[in-house]
């Protein structure tokens, strides 16, 4: 009801507009309330005071009303309007019964006015200021420097019984405008938070596009590049008796990795910055892990002349159980910076346990960095500083897509320096670990597998690799036969003639790569082999790798160099599933 009364009575573009200007439209507005008083006051009249003085008043509050209106506004004009209003009430009040006079009425309702248009500040020095008012009008009766005495003449009562009812009137428009105000900014306030929404909904679907772009493109990348690197290592067999070549093959196969771990970073990045990672959870020995990656880094820490040592005394026989590939990613970028920015010395990779968590720290005795700079790396494109960047190289992306992984698995990342020598960079994950004095995973499901009589198909261009593969193969699988093939049309053709159990099959390969190859067995129609396991061989250890391969149909990736024990485990593992999968 009330908001209704105030639309009624009040100016509808009252409270449109900035802050500022509301409150120079509401102070306007006021005045013209002033001017109608005045004119009331002027009329009904009293005999202790002259009343010209509400024609001055009603002039004064005309002015500033018409000023608002008109655009010509300026805060003067209030401010002069408000101390014109103060002056002819303290006038009144001292000519009609000081303390006693139904004009310090008016004085009450100062302080609400402040209170509804000003600040904090200014009501309380109004409400000081109306105290000492109160104090001097007290004082100034008892000294009898004003006359306490009101007048009851008959004009003087209807005087103020009209100085109530406009002060009256007056206190309800302010709380009707206040109501209404408020009633406005909550309606501004709705409209502000749809706009947000609709703004952030926006954002989102541009992410999401940005996000799709990335990984379709990556993709796209990615594929030819990994063509580009398994073609570069045939290439070098090839020339191998010419060492200028060779050293050409290797600088496509440097820069073009450089290439791929620059995709690959920018995708994983995408990917997380999505939250579109799926972790795995698979167990592995941590000192396995650990050795994956000592493997990987040691000839490039011969290469700097760095000792490359590893500590795992903590976690001998432990398995831990997590997403091993995701691990090892971020211990190998923890490890490459760690090469890159040292040029002397010694890296140690370390794993413990720590109150029921593992604990991975890759120490070196590099450039170092700067306390300043330790929390920003770890942001996207940021570096420690731009000249190292420019000497090191690097995209600024490593420690990002690690510190986010970390994050991805409820884990803790870090770095301590003293920015002189040497860095620290650690982190901490709640992995499930458990001890097994024999480390090899499920043994009996091995030992089951390499009692029985299974058909390898194998595939792969390099002969080497074929015959490497055989060996293994015949060693942990005794009573296996292995028909070998080295390409992906023999390998359909093969399995069309006899029935395998298991196809093992190298990524790339020059008329179909192994991907495709999958495919290709998974889309043929009525034939007994579309459902035959098939196990990627490949040198690709990047867990993107691992998803597009899972996603052409293969059933698990077994990473070059190969090693038995895990070949093993792993044959046996993917045979168990699929047993258990056609058994109803
Ligand atoms: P980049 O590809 O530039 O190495 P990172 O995200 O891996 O990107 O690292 C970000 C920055 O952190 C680096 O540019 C470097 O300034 C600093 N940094 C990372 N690791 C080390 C380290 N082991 N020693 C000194 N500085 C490091």
């Amino acid at each position: 009801m009330f908001a209704r009364l105030a639309f009624l009575l009040l100016p509808k573009d009252l409270f449109q507009g900035r802050p500022t200007e509301r409150l120079l439209r509401v102070s306007g507005w006021t005045y013209l309330c002033g001017v109608v008083v005045s004119v009331v006051l002027f009329f009904i009249g009293h005999p202790q005071y002259d009343h010209r003085v509400h024609v001055i008043s009603a002039a004064v509050f005309l002015l500033s009303y018409v000023s608002v209106r008109i655009g010509v506004i300026h805060y003067s004009w209030i401010k002069f309007g408000a101390l014109w209003s103060l002056l002819e009430v303290i006038y009144i009040t001292v000519h009609t019964g000081g303390i006693n006079s139904p004009a310090m009425v008016w004085m009450s309702i100062i302080g609400v006015v402040a209170i509804l248009f000003f600040n904090r500040v200014t009501t309380q020095i109004s409400i000081v200021f109306l105290f000492s008012l109160y104090i001097f009008f007290y004082i100034a009766g008892q000294k009898g420097w004003i006359a306490n005495e009101v007048s009851f003449a008959p004009e003087s009562i209807a005087w103020a019984f009209t100085y109530k009812v406009s002060v009256m009137v007056m206190v309800l428009l302010g709380a009707l405008a206040t109501d209404w105000m408020y009633a406005h900014l909550l309606e501004e306030i709705d409209t502000h938070n749809k706009n947000l929404e609709e703004t952030q909904q926006k954002i989102l679907r541009a992410q999401s596009h940005k996000d799709e772009f990335i990984a379709s493109i990556g993709h796209e990348l990615r594929t030819p590049m990994n063509a580009i690197l398994g073609f570069n290592g045939i290439l070098r067999q090839e020339l191998a008796a010419n060492p200028a070549d060779v050293q050409t093959v290797d600088l496509i196969k440097s820069s073009t990795q450089q290439l791929l771990q620059l995709v690959n970073n920018i995708l994983d990045f995408s990917q997380l910055q999505a939250n579109r990672v799926q972790l795995s959870h698979e167990k592995f020995l941590l000192s396995d892990l650990v050795n994956e990656v000592m493997a990987q880094y040691l000839p490039r820490a011969k290469q700097k002349s760095l000792r490359l040592v590893m500590d795992v005394k903590a976690v001998e026989g432990i398995w831990a159980t997590g997403d091993k590939q995701r691990i090892k990613q971020i211990l190998n970028n923890l490890t490459d910076n760690a090469l890159k920015f040292t040029s002397q010395g010694q890296i140690d990779i370390r794993v413990l346990l720590l109150e029921g968590r593992v604990y991975f720290e890759v120490q070196d005795s590099g450039i170092g960095i700067p306390p300043e700079k330790q929390s920003q790396i770890f942001q996207r494109f940021e570096q420690a500083n731009l000249e190292t960047s420019r000497q090191y190289g690097g995209s600024g992306l490593g420690l990002a897509i690690a510190d986010r992984l970390v994050k991805c698995m409820a884990g803790h990342i870090g770095v301590k320096s003293n920015g002189l020598r040497g860095a620290t960079f650690w982190f901490s994950l709640p992995l499930p670990t458990e001890r097994i004095a024999n480390t090899k995973p499920s043994p009996s499901m091995h030992t089951h597998w390499s009692k029985e009589a299974l058909r390898f198909l194998l595939v792969d261009d390099n002969a080497v690799n074929l015959m490497v593969a055989k060996l293994m193969l015949n060693k942990c699988f005794p009573h296996c036969q292995v028909t070998e093939v080295v390409s992906g049309q023999a390998a359909l053709d093969a399995l069309a003639q006899s029935p395998y159990d298991m196809v093992l099959m190298d990524v790339v390969m020059p008329d179909m790569d192994g991907p495709t190859v999958t495919q290709a067995i998974r889309h043929l129609q009525g034939v007994s082999y579309s459902n035959i396991p098939v196990m990627a061989i490949t040198a690709n250890t990047h867990p993107l790798d691992r998803e597009r391969y899972l996603a052409a149909g293969m059933n698990d990736v077994i990473h070059k160099p190969l090693e038995s024990d895990l070949m093993a485990s792993k044959i046996a593992e993917v045979l168990t599933q699929q047993q258990e999968g056609a058994t109803p």
